[in-house]
């Protein structure tokens, strides 16, 4: 075997079932690979060690013929996960040394079914960004760069350390979380296929927790199967979040039938944003050409309440946030600044000191939009256009089974490029409404744009309906033949 890293999971899987390699193999190549590409800065902590034992734990139950579904395959893990001993600091400085003492229930999952950890990816601190560069242990880049240019791009946000590592090859498959767009618009701009399920789908628990009401984990992956695969080990119901859906998770990857004839596909008119580039214009054009071709029947479809979606999520998601990041004060995790002024001056300093730049902004907006007198003006009429955006959805998904739109109104932008708060949000323009409905959304790449970056496109589906989504997926990925990779300009 002489390129383990160019497999993917589905194929280092099957390779391991066959035992042409061993998990301890494939574990080196990785480890391997991760340290020759810190020049990335994808991964916070890397796990070396215990990526070994997991392997040599993963052979030894490959040999003895009880070995999960993901036995031997290494993984990246998002710092918003809490990793039993291992630092789990959602890139931020006030989470510094901070250990759990358990385990996320989706992290779990995939160490039941086998997985290898390769260490922890880092992320927008707190999950509060697009581009991932406000991570406490600096900016991630991206691996692809614009064709003849030396320029260092994002790899998009919040899970731009996951996307990144898997883009370039130093893990098999990532997990992710997704508040607003923050698996989809990361997997669009580094060429990766993400999968936000339904709300619910995976458990929040253990995940350190930014928006409650929108969190929700998911799978970055170099194919639309591999996305499958690991999108089962980590979906299933938990008691220990109530929020949590009790349904059977369903072999997702057996969704893949490439059999998608009379499957009706809308199109929202309302995505037509008059700011989007031609080329992602024409690269959503294709799309629908290629679902037509595979024999799909095309429905204009209205998401009229589309253009507050942003708005209401910039209320929504703060306010939760604002509730959420109460209780880091310095008094049971992480970081502490305490010189002598009492308990209060305690709490205040170590926010201030522990908390970046745009983590105070969205503490500071949900402070006001729930404070007494602006509740009912911001926080509630959110809540209401919320309900309305998800009536939206209801109505479009009574006359069509998937929606088809962009992923993101931009290819991948330059490190340090945008500096404007707002900018920044309008990234989310399209991965916001599926998430404020808490529907099931992917991202795919299907293009490249005109500098050789590449685009992604969305599928959108009813609420546990992922297996349509995958199954559209795994028809538009073919049809793309998507096969461009980025120059391994980072390999030291
Ligand atoms: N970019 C969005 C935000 O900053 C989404 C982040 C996310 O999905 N975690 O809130």
């Amino acid at each position: 075997m002489s390129d383990f890293l160019a497999l993917t999971l589905a194929e280092a899987r099957d390779g391991l079932y066959r035992r042409d390699f061993t998990a301890r193999e494939l574990a080196d190549a990785y480890i391997e690979a991760m340290a020759a590409a810190r020049a990335l800065n994808a991964y916070c902590a890397e796990t070396p060690e215990r990526a070994l034992a997991m392997a040599a734990a993963a052979d030894q139950a490959l040999a003895a013929g009880n070995a999960g579904p993901l036995a031997g395959i290494p993984l990246g893990i998002k710092d918003l996960f809490c990793t039993k001993d291992v630092l789990s600091q959602a890139s931020s400085r006030i989470l510094e040394g901070f250990k759990p003492r358990y385990e996320s229930t989706v992290t779990a999952n995939l160490w039941r079914d086998g997985a290898v950890m390769l260490g922890k990816t880092a992320m927008d601190e707190f999950a509060m960004g697009s581009s991932t560069e406000t991570a406490v242990t600096g900016p991630v880049t991206n691996p692809w760069r614009g064709e003849g240019s030396n320029k260092n791009l994002v790899p998009g946000g919040s899970s731009g350390g996951s996307s990144a590592a898997v883009a370039a090859k130093i893990a098999l498959g990532a997990t992710g979380t997704d508040t607003g767009g923050s698996i989809r618009q990361p997997a669009a701009f580094t060429g990766t296929v993400g999968i936000k399920p339904t709300y619910g789908r995976c458990s929040r628990w253990g995940i350190i927790a930014f928006a409650s009401s929108l969190d929700q984990a998911g799978p970055i992956a170099r194919t639309v199967r591999d996305a499958a695969i690991l999108l089962k080990s980590m979906a299933g119901h938990d008691p220990k979040d109530s929020t949590s859906i009790n349904a059977p998770v369903p072999d997702f990857e057996a969704a893949l039938s490439g059999d998608i004839r009379g499957l009706k596909v809308g199109i929202p008119k309302e995505y037509h944003t008059t700011q989007m580039p031609a080329e992602i214009e024409a690269l959503w054009q294709q799309g629908i050409a290629w679902l037509k071709d595979a024999g799909a029947k095309i429905v204009d479809v209205s998401l009229p309440h589309t253009q507050y979606a942003l708005a209401t999520y910039y209320i929504v998601a703060p306010a939760e946030a604002s509730s959420n990041l109460a209780r880091y004060d310095g008094v049971r995790y992480g970081l502490r600044v305490n010189n002598g002024g009492g308990l209060h001056d305690m709490y205040a300093k170590t926010r201030a000191a522990g908390f970046g730049k745009e983590v105070k902004r969205r503490i500071l907006i949900g402070t006001y939009v729930l404070s007494a007198g602006y509740y009912d003006a911001y926080y509630l009429k959110a809540q209401q256009v919320r309900t309305l955006i998800a009536r939206d959805f209801a109505e479009a998904f009574k006359k069509v089974d998937v929606l088809l739109t962009p992923t993101a109104p931009s290819s991948a932008f330059g490190i340090g490029e945008t500096t404007d708060p707002i900018a920044m949000y309008l990234n989310d323009v399209f991965t916001v409404p599926a998430s404020l409905a808490g529907l099931p959304a992917m991202s795919l790449p299907a293009g490249l744009d005109k500098a050789g970056l590449p685009l992604g496109l969305q599928l959108i589906g009813k609420v546990l309906d992922e297996e349509t989504v995958i199954k559209v997926g795994g028809v538009i990925e073919r049809a793309a033949g998507f096969a461009a990779q980025p120059k391994p300009w980072w390999r030291s």
